[in-house]
Formats: structure tokens, C-alpha cells, sequence
């Protein structure tokens, strides 16, 4: 007998049909004679319309109250899932994050989870009951529920399974597995019959959103494999985990993120330790910068420039005002960039892939604004309206 956790998102539940879809995957998984504890996410577009609904009222409501709010669209799903199971005549009992034992820190709306108390879990599992836990919560040590980020419920499957040594971990999703683009962007995407930790971070990190990055992460340290597959489609999905086959791949994927700025500084003192002043503070305020760009000195200045998320946009601005608006340096932020990246192991051992990417990108005529490196990654800054042209560019430079 195995122990299996199955992860559905929020189009696998989106309405009744769905549900009950989902209630048939489940109980066959019971049937064959495993413990199955799901994690289910809040239906469809549920979390985007209560955010919606939050700013109707307040747009600056307390973190706290939105996590409140935003917690009920998971509890929605797991009842409705249990009693479709309930109707297909198996035992079943859904839990809230909190009674699953979930205990975050008080980072509301972003929270991290401490531990898993897992004496419920392994009670009802005692009693032969299918298990299903709403993703995405937990509670914090004022008793307040929190939530984990947007994405949160791989997070949610992923530290169950590592908490519990599952057997297996599932997560169901509306494409068939992770490709080497976005399948409903792309029509010739690949998809990857597994893929490393290593990989797989990056290309959700660089913005693939079919595993958030934060459970991948998770995944590695507690080495859970992890498979995407479809809950629609009946296929073998994607694999993750330490060790992949290299298929002959250069690349894994290539992936767009728009949710992305770029901040510049103009002008400030070319002098030792402003970089560091400047990157110190907005470390400081957990502002995560990524691509940078320093300018050759001339005349005693020198331009830095940088990108981070676009949410984090306004605020990065106004502490390089305050750091640098008194030496006559010019602030500004650009919110119409995106970045397009490849990932992969293989580009290590192969020199002209940087090459490959840039050739494409001119090509298609798309000028690159900034470049950045990593072992396994090669990130470029261009145009946003531009950045579906220019994954389908590179893609088709790798992937024919
Ligand atoms: P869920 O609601 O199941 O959590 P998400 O919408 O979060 O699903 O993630 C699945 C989506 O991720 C797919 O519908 C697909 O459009 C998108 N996606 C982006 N990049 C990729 C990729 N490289 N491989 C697979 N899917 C991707
Ligand atoms: N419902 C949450 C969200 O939309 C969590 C999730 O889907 O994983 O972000
Ligand atoms: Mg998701």
C-alpha cells in the first residue's frame, strides 16, 4: 500500500462536472488500494474575483483581511470535492489548512510554512478516509490564517508529501505536463518527459507558472518527485526530480515573464560603495532585483539600472530618490519590459547558445535591452509587447 498526495488546480474544479471528474480520479486511486490525501485549490477564477471584490471595498485592505477573504475560495472546493466523493460512496473528510495542521509564519498573503502537525492527517488516514486539504493556508501563532502566494497549493501538496514520506506526488493541472514553452502559447511545445529540481526552478521562477517555484524548492530540499500530468487528459506527465535524461536537449524551455521593471538611476556619483548602498537598502525592504546594468563612468557619474517585479516597482523608486535625488541622479521605473529566458543544464557543456538566442531575437527583429547569466540560464530584457514574438522566436530556434 502506497501513500499517494494528488494536487488539483483551480481548472481541474472550475464546476460541477470537473468536480465530480476529479472525485472519479481520486476514488480510482482509493480503489486500487492506496491512502490518498488531496490538496485542492480554489475553483477556476475564484481568487482572482475576490481580490477583485476586496478593491471594490478597500484596494489598500490589510494583509491580513485579504487573507481572510482569500482562504474561503479554497474551503469552497474541498467540501464540494467531498461530497462528490461522498456521493460515489467512499469515506472522505475535507480539512482547512489549519486542521491539516499547517503553521506558517506571519508573512500574510506570502507566508512560509513552519511545520505540518500531522497527527489529524495520520488519524484520518488511520480510519481509512480519503483526505481533502485546502491548499494555499495555513495558520500563523496568533491563530490567524495566512495564506502562501499566489500558486501557494503545489507549495501545500508538496510539504504534505514531504511531511508524511508519501509514496507519490501528483500534480493535476490543465496541460498535460511541463513543455518546453507554454503549450497554449506555442503550438509545437514539446512536452518533457522529465526534467531536474535545477530546471524546473528556474523555468517557474523565469515565469512558467505550471509549478509555482517556491514548491519546487521545497521539493528539492525534501526530495519529493514530483509528476505533472492533466486530470482531462489520461498520459504520462512530466517527471521532476534530481537527476534527468538529457535527450540531447540543449534547453529545457523558454519562458516569459511580464510582470516585471526596470529601474534606472542616471547620473549618481561614480564614487566606492554606492552599488552597495543602493542594493543594500533595497535588499533591506526585500525588494528582489534580478538582471543589473552598470554604465562605464564618465565625467564623475555613472548610470545603474536593474529589473525586479513590476509590484515592487513604485517602492524601489522611492528609496533611490531618497538615496540618490540629492546628488542629481534621475530615478526612473519602465513597466512596458519583459524578459524572455532559456533554461537548461545542457547549455553548460555547449558554447553558442547565448549566440543562438541573441541570433533569433535580430532575426525577428526584437532588440535586446539587457542580458543576464546564469549556469543554466540566459535571461534577455526587451520589449514587452514584443515578448510572445520572441519566445516563439527562440523557440523555434531550439526546438525547430
Ligand atoms: P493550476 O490551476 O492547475 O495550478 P496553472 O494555471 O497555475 O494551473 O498552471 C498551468 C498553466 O501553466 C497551463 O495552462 C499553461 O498555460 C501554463 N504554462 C506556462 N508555461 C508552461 C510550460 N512550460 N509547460 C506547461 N504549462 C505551462
Ligand atoms: N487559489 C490560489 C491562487 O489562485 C492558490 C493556487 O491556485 O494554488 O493563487
Ligand atoms: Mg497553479
Amino acid at each position: 500500500m502506497s501513500l499517494i498526495v494528488q494536487k488539483f488546480g483551480g481548472s481541474s474544479v472550475a464546476n460541477a462536472q470537473r468536480v465530480m471528474n476529479v472525485a472519479k480520479i481520486v476514488t480510482d486511486t482509493y480503489k486500487e488500494g492506496n491512502d490518498v490525501i488531496v490538496v485542492v485549490s480554489a475553483q477556476g477564477d475564484t481568487t482572482d474575483d475576490l481580490i477583485e471584490k476586496a478593491n471594490e471595498i478597500n484596494p489598500k485592505a490589510s494583509k491580513r483581511e485579504m487573507d481572510m477573504l482569500l482562504t474561503a475560495g479554497e474551503q469552497i472546493s474541498i467540501s464540494l470535492l467531498a461530497m462528490a466523493i461522498e456521493k460515489l460512496g467512499y469515506p472522505v473528510v475535507s480539512l482547512l489548512g489549519w486542521q491539516a495542521g499547517f503553521n506558517t509564519n506571519k508573512a500574510y498573503g506570502s507566508a512560509r510554512i513552519e511545520n505540518i502537525k500531522t497527527e489529524r492527517l495520520q488519524s484520518e488516514l488511520d480510519k481509512k478516509k480519503i483526505i481533502i486539504v485546502a491548499g494555499f493556508q495555513g495558520v500563523n501563532k496568533s491563530d490567524d490564517l495566512t495564506t502562501l502566494g499566489r500558486g501557494g497549493s503545489d507549495t501545500s501538496a508538496v510539504a504534505i508529501a514531504a511531511a508524511l514520506h508519501a509514496d507519490r506526488c501528483q500534480i493535476f493541472t490543465d496541460v498535460t505536463g511541463v513543455y518546453t514553452a507554454d503549450p497554449r502559447k506555442i503550438e509545437n511545445a514539446q512536452k518533457l518527459s522529465d526534467i531536474t529540481y535545477d530546471e524546473m526552478l528556474e523555468l517557474a521562477t523565469l515565469g512558467a507558472q505550471v509549478l509555482n517555484n517556491r514548491s519546487v524548492e521545497m521539493a528539492k530540499k525534501y526530495s519529493v518527485e514530483l509528476e505533472v500530468l492533466s486530470s482531462l487528459v489520461k498520459e504520462p506527465g512530466t517527471i521532476v526530480r534530481e537527476v534527468a535524461k538529457m535527450e540531447k536537449m540543449l534547453i529545457r524551455g523558454v519562458t516569459k515573464d511580464t510582470d516585471v521593471a526596470r529601474i534606472s538611476v542616471v547620473g549618481m556619483k561614480d564614487i566606492p560603495g554606492n552599488a552597495f548602498k543602493m542594493f543594500s537598502k533595497l535588499a533591506a525592504k526585500k525588494i528582489n532585483i534580478d538582471v543589473i546594468l552598470q554604465s562605464v563612468g564618465r565625467d564623475g557619474t555613472k548610470d545603474i539600472s536593474f529589473t525586479c517585479a513590476s509590484s515592487h516597482a513604485a517602492e524601489a523608486v522611492e528609496i533611490l530618490e531618497d538615496l540618490f535625488g540629492l546628488e542629481g541622479a534621475v530615478v526612473s521605473s519602465d513597466t512596458s519590459v519583459a524578459k524572455i529566458s532559456i533554461v537548461g543544464a545542457g547549455m553548460q557543456s555547449h558554447s553558442g547558445t547565448a549566440s543562438k538566442m541573441f541570433g533569433a531575437l535580430y532575426e525577428a527583429g526584437i532588440n535586446i535591452s539587457m542580458i543576464s547569466t546564469s549556469e543554466i540560464t540566459i535571461s534577455v530584457l526587451i520589449e514587452k509587447e514584443l515578448a510572445d514574438k520572441a519566445v516563439a522566436a527562440v523557440h523555434k530556434a531550439f526546438f525547430g
